[in-house]
Parts: structure tokens; C-alpha cells; sequence
């Protein structure tokens, strides 16, 4: 085959699974995946496990207009040679040797998963254990209660952009099991990775999941109190910190569902995505 037709093919692979997502949107979610994800097994927040399967009624939909949309960029050209170049940076990252301790300890680097085109970009901290065997990041319980959330604002991950700092998961002494945060040296080392991937991706929100994910971004110790919620800027690009799903699941209270669903709205209003009343009232207290 041609290098043409290569690139046509690569153009096609990319864009059938957008899509299709979109189709599926159209139709509303499969019975077969809404069954599967009510049936996901593991401790959420009750009410990220009652999400709702997207609509197709838009009937009491509103649009938020607390803040000024970022414009839209719409559907790309087919091929602006941005997938090429995402490719390049793919396989670049995949074979990374830059952190010499991480290159024998990692099963594989996690690059990341999602639209190339994604409006929106999640960035995590690290792969853990799992996300380093699958290649994939965010498939633990954290991960899964993200893409609940993600779910909640009406998006599929297939529809984003999921990635993380630190493309390995950082080495554990031996015989200890579990994962370790990312050290600022480790994540200043791999942040070019990720900062290319955003000029290629072009998101045009990005959410820091986690303290972590913000330092490790921004370069700098932040608190949480100082940043969730508020918006700070990514080399152009709005970036919205809240606290990591990890975090959630270790404080279940409908408060603290609620500041991240608050900042998810933030999100869902920048974007200039239509948000129901019911997805405005999640999290708050029944009076
Ligand atoms: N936590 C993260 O920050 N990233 C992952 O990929 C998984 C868990």
C-alpha cells in the first residue's frame, strides 16, 4: 500500500470510533452497555453509579451562561496531518528511555486513550499497577469511577482525551505492593511528552485530576484549597483542578461529590455544552 493511502486508512481508523460514539449518542446508550455498567461491581458513589445513560430528549435541556464558552473547534479536517504527527509522538513515547530506574520497573509506557480530536483532556497523576499491565490508563477503581463522572457529563471515554504525567508507573521498592506519587523530578522529565500530546490533541479544556496532576503540570506546589475549582491556564488552554476519583473514593460524602460535580459543571459550561436541571441537581442535599 501506499504511503498515501496509509495515511487515508490511519485518518479512517481514527475518526470511525468518533463516529460512532456519536451515532451511539444519537441513539442513546446500547442496553447492553448501560446493563454493564450498572453492573460494575466495585464501591462507588451511589450516585456516579446511578448515572444516567445519555438522553436523546433535549427537551429540558438549558445551556449555562455563567461564563464565556471557549469557541469550538467543531469536527477537524479528516486529516490536517495532526494523526500522523500523533503517530510519530506515539511511538516516541512508547519507547521512551529517559528515566533509567522506571525503564526495567514498567511493564509498558501508558500513553494515553481517547479522541485524538478531544475537546476535553483528563490528566491523572500516574499509572498504577493495573494501568501498567493493560496499557491503559485510569481502568482501576479510580478509573472506573471517572468514567462514571465522564459518563455523568454526558461524554464517553472514547469521546475525550485521558492521560497522565508520568507515563510509567513509578517503581515500587522491592517486594511492596502498591503504587507510589510521582516525584516532581519524574514528572518534569516526562512533562514534554505530555505537553506535546496537548499541542497535537488541542483540547480545549483540560481538568488536573488531583494535586499531584496540577504540580506536576504547572511546576509548582499548589494547595487544593488555593486551585479546585478555579480556573488556571495551561499554555493557552483553561485547566480545571479537582480532586483525583482516588480521593473520592476514600471520602464518599455528597459534599465531596458535589465540589467535583460543581467543577465538572464549570467544565460542561466552558465547553458550552448543554446541561439538564437533573444533571445541575446531582450531589445536593434533598431538602
Ligand atoms: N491514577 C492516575 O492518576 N492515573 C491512572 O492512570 C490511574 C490512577
Amino acid at each position: 500500500m501506499s504511503s498515501e493511502s496509509d495515511g487515508f486508512q490511519e485518518a479512517l481508523d481514527a475518526t470511525l470510533p468518533i463516529l460512532q460514539s456519536m451515532t451511539k449518542n444519537l441513539r442513546g446508550t446500547p442496553k447492553a452497555s448501560r446493563t454493564s455498567l450498572e453492573n460494575l461491581k466495585v464501591s462507588l458513589p451511589p450516585s456516579f453509579e446511578k448515572t444516567p445513560a445519555p438522553s436523546s430528549k433535549p427537551s429540558n435541556r438549558t445551556v449555562c451562561e455563567a461564563s464565556t464558552p471557549v469557541k469550538s473547534t467543531a469536527m477537524p479536517p479528516m486529516d490536517d496531518g495532526r494523526l500522523a504527527e500523533l503517530e510519530g509522538l506515539k511511538k516516541n513515547i512508547l519507547s521512551c528511555t529517559r528515566c533509567p530506574h522506571l525503564l526495567t520497573s514498567r511493564t509498558q509506557v501508558v500513553y494515553g486513550v481517547g479522541n485524538p480530536f478531544a475537546e476535553l483532556l483528563f490528566v491523572g497523576e500516574a499509572p498504577g499497577e493495573e494501568e501498567d499491565l493493560k496499557g491503559e490508563p485510569f481502568i482501576g477503581k479510580a478509573g472506573q469511577l471517572l468514567t462514571k463522572i465522564i459518563g455523568a457529563m454526558e461524554y464517553t471515554r472514547e469521546e475525550i482525551f485521558i492521560a497522565n504525567v508520568l507515563k510509567c508507573r513509578p517503581d515500587m521498592p522491592p517486594g511492596e505492593a502498591g503504587n507510589r506519587k510521582p516525584k516532581p523530578a519524574e514528572m518534569a522529565t516526562c512533562l514534554p511528552w505530555l505537553t506535546k500530546q496537548i499541542e497535537l490533541i488541542k483540547p480545549r479544556v483540560i481538568v488536573a485530576l488531583g494535586l499531584t496532576a496540577v504540580e506536576g503540570l504547572l511546576g509548582e506546589p499548589r494547595t487544593m484549597r488555593d486551585v479546585r475549582g478555579k480556573w488556571l491556564d495551561y499554555h493557552g488552554v483553561p485547566l480545571m483542578p479537582t480532586y483525583h476519583p482516588a480521593y473520592l473514593l476514600r471520602n464518599q460524602s455528597l459534599g465531596e461529590k458535589r465540589k467535583v460535580w460543581e467543577d465538572m459543571l464549570l467544565v460542561l459550561e466552558k465547553l458550552g455544552r448543554p446541561v439538564s436541571t437533573k444533571q445541575r441537581g446531582y450531589f445536593l442535599e434533598k431538602t
